[in-house]
């Protein structure tokens, strides 16, 4: 982000060409891309846990399994170059709210974000929300709730999202939360880019409902700039805690999957305002 706000300040929406071509639009010729360090990432297939294979074997396999996780490791960034909106031409862009993320995610994650979560002394309950909200955490009251009418894949990105509101300190970093929207604003563009970049690192794809999300609530790049070397640690700082905690038994607690039937009405999507203390993603 730093590197495309450095190279085109104005960039709204970027992308690569492959994504560009795929909504069905091409790079104006000419135009230059914007250099950017993606994450070089590794998966080992010798470095299962153990007791993934244990699991296994002595239970039948759940959606949420699809594969045991494994370890996937940063070994660098390379160069890759991506293009604004504003360089491409073709078919009007699809909406650009954020969408639910649909389908299963690795069981694995939300079992250690779950973990992670009661660890940091916080209860975890899966609950009815209001319409369109995905979740909250109440600092008060130790308590993180996940809505339960989420697919897994978006319920685990949703607590990430409030994990990353925990480990980033927010209650205490941003007390005027809940009245002003700049620090409302700070708060969800670090929880939001936290839980996008420990979700992708573990195999999701979270960008259809975190880069909208995160443009949302960023109103300029400077609120961008501002906390990325937060969201940088603290999301390193997951994924070791994650991968401390993928080493040991599997527990109990609540699941990622839904508690209500598949075909409840889904929450409306709408971008959030300053309210509730943390509440997220409404
Ligand atoms: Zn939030």
């Amino acid at each position: 982000m730093l590197l495309i706000a450095a190279q085109r300040p104005d960039a709204t929406r970027v992308a690569g060409i492959r994504t560009w071509n795929g909504l069905n639009r091409h790079v104006v010729k000419g135009e230059h891309g914007i250099a950017i360090l993606a994450p070089c990432v590794y998966r080992s297939r010798d470095e299962v846990p153990p007791e993934a294979d244990v699991r296994e074997a002595v239970a039948p396999a759940r959606p949420g399994d699809e594969e045991p996780l494994r370890r996937r490791e940063l070994q660098g960034f390379r160069v890759v170059h991506v293009f604004d909106v504003t360089q491409t031409d073709g078919a009007p862009l699809p909406s650009v709210q954020p969408q639910l993320l649909a389908g299963q995610a690795p069981r694995e994650v939300w079992d250690g974000l779950a973990t992670l979560t009661t660890s940091a002394g916080y209860r975890l309950e899966r609950r009815t929300c209001p319409t369109g909200v995905n979740g909250w955490t109440a600092p008060e009251d130790r308590l993180v709730v996940v809505a339960e009418d989420l697919e897994p894949a978006q319920a685990t990105k949703t607590l990430a999202h409030e994990l990353g509101h925990i480990r980033a300190n927010h209650a205490r970093r941003f007390p005027d939360y809940g009245i002003d929207r700049t620090c409302r604003g700070a708060a969800e563009v670090e929880a939001e880019s936290i839980a996008y970049i420990v979700t992708s690192h573990l195999g999701m794809n979270p960008a259809a409902y975190s880069v909208p999300y995160i443009a949302g609530w960023a109103e300029d790049l400077d609120v961008l700039r501002h906390h990325m070397s937060t969201v940088v640690t603290v999301a390193q700082e997951l994924l070791e805690g994650l991968d401390h905690v993928s080493e040991r038994a599997p527990r109990s607690g609540p699941s990622p999957e839904r508690t209500v039937p598949v075909n409840a009405p889904t929450p409306a999507q709408h971008m959030p305002a300053p309210g509730a203390l943390l509440q997220q993603e409404k």
